[in-house]
């Protein structure tokens, strides 16, 4: 049996060294000396994810339970807490300070008999995950200040960051990936090999299992383990992603979200893109799918939200409906989804990822055969190769307030987790936005020395006031940040711990995906995936856009609802 201590080591050794391949390393010795209990939740622990989606456990626990466990396990005043957290930003610090200079009471009176082991605080872990109810937070702080009364301070700078899942050694999936590889590599796992398995299966302890086993080949997609999704690459233009593809199967980019559903008999399990498990939040889907004539399969298709003028909603009520708990079927009459299935990944007890998407379609076809109760149980789909046959679709798509069209490979199969060149999207050139830079956030990490994202504004015509939308940090490279730094260092009008506000001078031109509503920002208004195009030195400040702009660019936006 493994001590905890020993995990927390290991991660403090991680986390003091730079480099990725001295990472890995360590991690791989370490798993290679774990029993195999322990080694599917030491490979969890590691990517700071506690549990595979397909347990569907989620923690639950916030800096207030965190905080409050502590206290009560130590001893401390909750001041003390606040005021150690906003000197190290660290919650895995604090933690780690509090547990050092703690007083027993309570729970810290029992005498700590044995050493915390690796199972023992995953088993805490699973009581607080599931701890649900009117006193579950009672339940999850008891948990977790058992764990703190228990634990040294090394080990609680460790039982906190996993507590809230941020593990900050800087080691993500694919370091564990590389990892468990190496550890493995004697029984014949190698990287491709583990990416493979986990790209099917999205369970790392499970995947470090079959790799010490030498049995990595054999594992393939299974019932309510959610794959990676196939992703799709951007189409230049209709004719080009033609020329590519050839005869092409063509279907609408509807304007929804992207779900995964597992059927098999009535039992139905839904996953996000994110890989959460939201079937308790989208019943009428769990309907939709019941209707599937098949024993067990698994399908991908888009979860669409229509107004009541019969265009989509936006994606942000999309996201209301998945992350509603209660009174689901509230929101859910409010909000209404519909299915569309455009592609089958597992029929009766077998994969079906390596048959041509033809061949899936087929098959999806008959099991998911439009019914007169859900007629939009599948997505439309048209072979050609002819642009005018897909530009007409495509006018169609963009009519009915959709995205455009995803052009895809008939010969293609289902390859989890890829962006490849199979599926091509094809979607209207949002206009930029030129916005004044008025704060700005220092950076972590390797960026720490640096502001590493931007708060944008635009103008109010009638005020003249700046207009909080939010910030904008990718598109930024290194270079381009160290001289953004400089010219913004001179501009700081205040600084707010790691914020700062920056006197209004400079103007971003700024790509997006999607303008969205915004109770959070003074505009009213935000960027959905922001992306710095520009340094506008051209501009003058009465040049940035103003709001007026953005609500009618939001309103053009393909079209779209106002109706929820
Ligand atoms: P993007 O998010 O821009 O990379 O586009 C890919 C997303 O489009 C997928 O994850 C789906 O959620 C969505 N989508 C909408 N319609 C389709 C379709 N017919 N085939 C595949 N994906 C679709």
């Amino acid at each position: 049996m493994t001590s905890f201590l020993a995990f927390a080591k290991l991660c403090q050794n991680v986390e003091a060294v730079s480099g990725s391949l001295e990472k890995i390393d360590l991690v791989a010795a370490f798993l290679a000396g774990l029993e195999e209990a322990e080694l599917s939740v030491a490979c969890s622990y590691v990517m700071g994810t506690l549990f595979p989606p397909s347990l569907n456990l989620v923690m639950g626990v916030g800096s207030s339970i965190l905080y409050e466990a502590l206290a009560k396990a130590c001893g401390c005043p909750a001041g003390q807490i606040s005021e150690m957290l906003r000197a190290t930003g660290d919650p895995g610090l604090v933690a780690a300070g509090i547990v050092e200079k703690r007083r027993p009471i309570g729970f810290a009176a029992f005498q700590r008999t044995e050493p915390l082991s690796i199972k023992d605080v995953y088993e805490r872990f699973v009581a607080i995950a599931r701890a649900s109810g009117k006193r579950s937070q009672d339940a999850k702080v008891k948990n977790l200040q058992f764990l703190f009364s228990q634990a040294g301070s090394l080990e609680a700078r460790y039982i906190a960051r996993l507590a809230i899942e941020d593990m900050r050694i800087g080691i993500g999936e694919g370091g564990v990936r590389d990892a468990v590889a190496l550890a493995f590599s004697e029984s014949g796992a190698d990287a491709e090999g583990v990416e493979r398995a986990y790209n099917l299966t999205n369970d790392m302890g499970l995947v470090a299992v079959a790799a010490r086993r030498g049995t990595l080949a054999k594992l393939s997609v299974m019932i309510n383990h959610p794959i990676k999704m196939m992703l799709a690459s951007l189409g230049e233009s209709i004719s080009s992603a033609l020329g590519e593809i050839g005869t092409a199967a063509i279907e609408w980019k509807y304007d929804g979200a992207r779900v995964q559903i597992h059927k098999e008999g009535d039992r139905v399990a839904i996953f996000s893109r994110r890989m959460e498990n939201v079937t308790a939040s989208l019943p009428e889907i769990v309907l939709a799918a019941r209707q599937i004539k098949a024993k067990s399969a698994i399908l991908d298709g888009e979860a669409v939200a229509i107004g009541k003028d019969g265009r989509p909603v936006a994606f942000q009520e999309i996201l209301k409906r998945f992350r509603r708990k209660y009174n689901v079927e509230k929101l859910a009459a409010q909000i209404p989804l519909r299915l569309f299935l455009f592609d089958l990944i597992y029929l009766d007890g077998k994969s079906v990822t390596h048959l041509p998407l033809s061949e899936r379609r087929a098959l999806l076809e008959k099991i998911a055969t439009q019914n007169p109760a859900n007629p939009s149980l599948l997505a439309d789909q048209v072979l050609s190769d002819s642009v005018e046959a897909a530009e007409e679709i495509y006018r169609q798509a963009l009519n009915a307030g959709h995205e455009g069209l995803i052009l895809k490979n008939p010969a293609s199969v289902y390859a989890p987790g890829k962006r490849g060149k199979n599926w091509l999207k094809i979607k209207p050139v949002m206009e930029t936005l030129d916005l004044v830079v008025i704060g700005a956030k220092w950076g972590e990490g390797r960026r720490a020395s640096f502001l590493g994202s931007y708060r944008l504004g635009c103008r109010d015509t009638a005020t003249g006031n700046l207009l909080d939308m939010g910030f904008v940090a990718t598109g930024i490279t290194d270079e381009a940040l160290a001289e953004l730094t400089d010219m913004f260092r001179e501009l700081i009008l205040l600084e707010k711990g790691m914020e700062v506000e920056i006197k209004p001078a400079v103007i971003f031109e700024v790509a997006y995906e999607e303008i969205q509503r915004s109770p959070n920002y003074s505009s009213g208004y935000a960027l959905r995936f922001p992306r710095m195009v520009a340094v506008r030195d051209d501009k003058s400040l009465e040049e940035a856009d103003s709001l007026e702009r953005v609500v009618s660019l939001y309103k053009g936006q393909r079209g779209r609802s106002n109706s929820v």
